[in-house]
């Protein structure tokens, strides 16, 4: 068996990327520069009304970080794809995507004009007909986001660094939509958003 190269591009600093990839199929997303939030979704590709669940996959697994091994649960309590390997700790699922009305709220009225995840995500998914009632809670892989014994979230210093990897295969076939967060107002970027690498590989 042998793995074949599908996919290999990356995704410039500040953009949106949305993909197929098929059951089997899997993806690796690469942290090219170190500390680079990337913003994930995942719909069915069959019934886009199911889609990647953070509530089902944390109480499935009884743990609010993603690791390796992790099952990533639709709506429907279906699994969509599972992280086979990572060479980061840990990944977040509680953190959000950052949005104008979050920034101007946290940060002031300056930051109203920044471009945000929540606009990367309604502009690539308006190509596959999804809008704002499309819009769940998503995963931030390389994002740091401790919770204290009190239950308060920090967005801290991340724990990635140049060249970090995650890897996931796809359980069904899945369009998988992607903010590469450009965020400049907190650490999840290091403060300087950066580039990220897309490889969609088949075994055969
Ligand atoms: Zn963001």
């Amino acid at each position: 068996m042998s793995e074949t190269i599908l996919y290999d591009e990356i995704v410039d600093a500040l953009a949106p990327w949305i993909h197929k990839v098929k059951a089997g199929q899997r993806l690796r997303i690469i942290d090219l520069e170190g500390n680079q939030a990337v913003d994930f979704l995942i719909y069915s590709a069959l019934d886009d009304a199911e889609r990647y669940s953070a509530q089902d996959t944390i109480a499935a697994q009884g743990n609010l970080f993603l690791r390796e091994g992790a099952l990533l649960l639709s709506n429907e309590g279906n699994p969509m794809m599972r992280i086979i390997a990572t060479s980061v700790a840990y990944h977040d699922t509680i953190g959000g995507a950052c949005s104008c009305e979050s920034n101007t709220l946290r940060y002031g009225h300056h930051t109203k004009s920044q471009h945000s995840c929540v606009d990367n995500f309604l502009t690539v998914n308006a190509t596959a007909g999804r809008g704002k009632r499309d819009m769940v809670s998503n995963i931030n892989f390389f994002m740091n986001v401790p919770v204290e014994a009190d239950g308060t979230l920090g967005i801290v210093d991340g724990i990635s660094a140049a060249g970090l990897t995650v890897d996931l295969e796809a359980l069904m076939d899945v369009d998988v939509v992607v903010s590469n967060c450009p965020q400049i107002n907190n650490p999840c970027n290091g403060f300087n958003p950066t580039p990220i690498r897309m490889v969609i590989t088949q075994n055969v």
